[in-house]
């Protein structure tokens, strides 16, 4: 399957990696959008958040808790931090494998862009 994500997960394709265990893999952004920028990614491949099936909700909450646990280790639990999900291309998912954003490390402006 032609996904970087999945390269990614197989050791294909290097990346800096800041977490894995048997679920996950959490990366550093290729092309980072804040200070602290880490994409937490399933090791299933699931190409957009409406492919969800109930059996994936324990992932999801995974990948949640894990963000939280790299924001703190990150530094920025306190000062504050954004989780996203970019959801098809008008919202700019550019890589149909699903992942979060965490994003922290300076001042976040809203409605986002
Ligand atoms: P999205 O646009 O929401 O689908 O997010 C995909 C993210 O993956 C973008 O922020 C890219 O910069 C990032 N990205 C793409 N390729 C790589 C890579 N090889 N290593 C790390 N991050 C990547």
């Amino acid at each position: 399957m032609d996904c970087i994500f999945c390269k990614i997960i197989n050791n294909e394709v290097k990346s800096s990696k800041v977490y894995e265990d048997e679920d996950l893999i959490c990366i550093r952004d290729i092309n980072p959008q804040a200070p602290v920028h880490v994409l937490i990614i399933p090791k299933k491949h699931i190409a957009k958040l409406h492919e969800l099936k109930e059996e994936d909700i324990n992932l999801v909450g995974k990948m949640l808790k894990i963000a939280c646990q790299i924001a703190e280790k990150e530094g920025i639990k306190d000062f504050g931090y954004r989780i996203v999900i970019n959801t098809n291309r008008n919202a700019g998912q550019s890589v149909d494998h699903i992942h979060f954003h965490l994003l922290g490390g300076r001042v976040m402006l809203w409605p986002p862009g």
